[in-house]
């Protein structure tokens, strides 16, 4: 699908990035750049408007942490001015502890939130994201959203070692209000100097707790993010996500911008093999750096 003049596919998400300042310092996580690159208030409305432009009804406020942002709320306001009939929050949940934050931006005009996961219980979470507290401040401000009456999901991280409690993270967090799960495989892409590559789990591995979670919480739905058709059981192929569906656009600070599914992150990389699975006309392919840590001996054609 083309978007007038521009000749550009027509959108249906931006998700802006607008810095990468966190008030969290989760293992692996290259985002953390307090002096990093950082949009202007300016340049944020211009991609809103250019994304409106291009069709887009729907905003993802990434990061960084969006809530640390000062022009958080003008920024909603904007997006809802402009037509954004969506803005989803996606966030880890310190700063929705305080109540009257969470109200401001329901307020201003966020329909959704999102919140990041590392674990289903403080131990967990709190040694992954390594902010001692952030477990306790993450669960009020689920309480408020909640309160608020506004829908809830769920962004997990998969480490190898939290993989086994994805289960008990969907068990958990459902029981709190949240409705969906994306289940995000932790990459060691971008670590500089260290080697994070033990902490890397097995997509075969992700693939089987992505279904054990959604069979022990069949009232929500569970995702499994960068996942090859490959190695997802036939049976649980509700689970799989597909990153072209979303016609999503991102927009990074430093001008840089493109579409989901030709991130990096989303794999790109495919075998010999690939050529004759029926699966790859909805497969995203592999990251090269899982293949250089775990092979390809798991990924056999459809
Ligand atoms: S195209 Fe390759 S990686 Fe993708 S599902 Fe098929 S065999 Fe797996």
């Amino acid at each position: 699908m083309s978007s007038g003049a521009t000749g550009e596919r027509a959108l249906e998400w931006l998700e802006i990035s607008a810095d990468y300042r966190c008030n969290n310092r989760c293992i692996g996580c290259f985002s953390v750049q307090p002096d990093g690159p950082s949009m202007s208030s300016r340049e944020i409305a211009e991609h809103l408007l250019a994304a409106r432009r291009r069709g887009a009804r729907s905003l993802w406020l990434g990061g960084g942490e969006p809530t640390l942002r000062r022009d958080l709320l003008a920024v909603v306001r904007k997006a809802r001015e402009l037509g954004y009939v969506r803005v989803l929050l996606q966030t880890n949940g310190m700063l929705l502890a305080y109540a009257d934050q969470a109200k401001r931006c329901a307020e201003a005009g966020v329909t959704e939130v999102s919140f990041a996961i590392k674990g289903a219980t403080a131990e967990t979470h709190d040694r992954l994201v390594r902010t001692p507290g952030c477990h306790a401040l993450l669960v009020e401000g689920i309480g408020h959203v909640r309160g608020l009456g506004l829908p809830m999901s769920g962004d997990l991280l998969v480490y190898a070692s939290n993989l086994a409690e994805v289960p008990d993270m969907v068990r958990t967090y459902a029981a709190m209000g949240l409705r969906h799960f994306n289940v995000w495989a932790f990459s060691a892409v971008d670590q500089g100097d260290r080697d994070l590559s033990a902490q890397v789990p097995r997509l075969s591995e992700v693939a089987r707790v992505t279904a054990e979670a959604a069979d022990a919480c069949p009232e929500v739905s569970v995702t499994s993010l960068h996942t090859p058709p490959c190695v997802m059981p036939p049976s649980h192929e509700r689970c799989l996500f597909h990153a072209a569906d979303l016609d999503l656009l991102v927009a990074n600070p430093g001008g840089y911008s493109f579409r989901l599914e030709e991130s990096a992150i989303e794999g790109g990389a495919y075998l010999p093999r690939c050529a004759g699975c029926g699966a790859r006309p909805r497969c995203g392919g592999l990251r090269r750096d899982y293949l250089a840590i775990h092979g390809d001996e798991e990924f056999q054609p459809r």
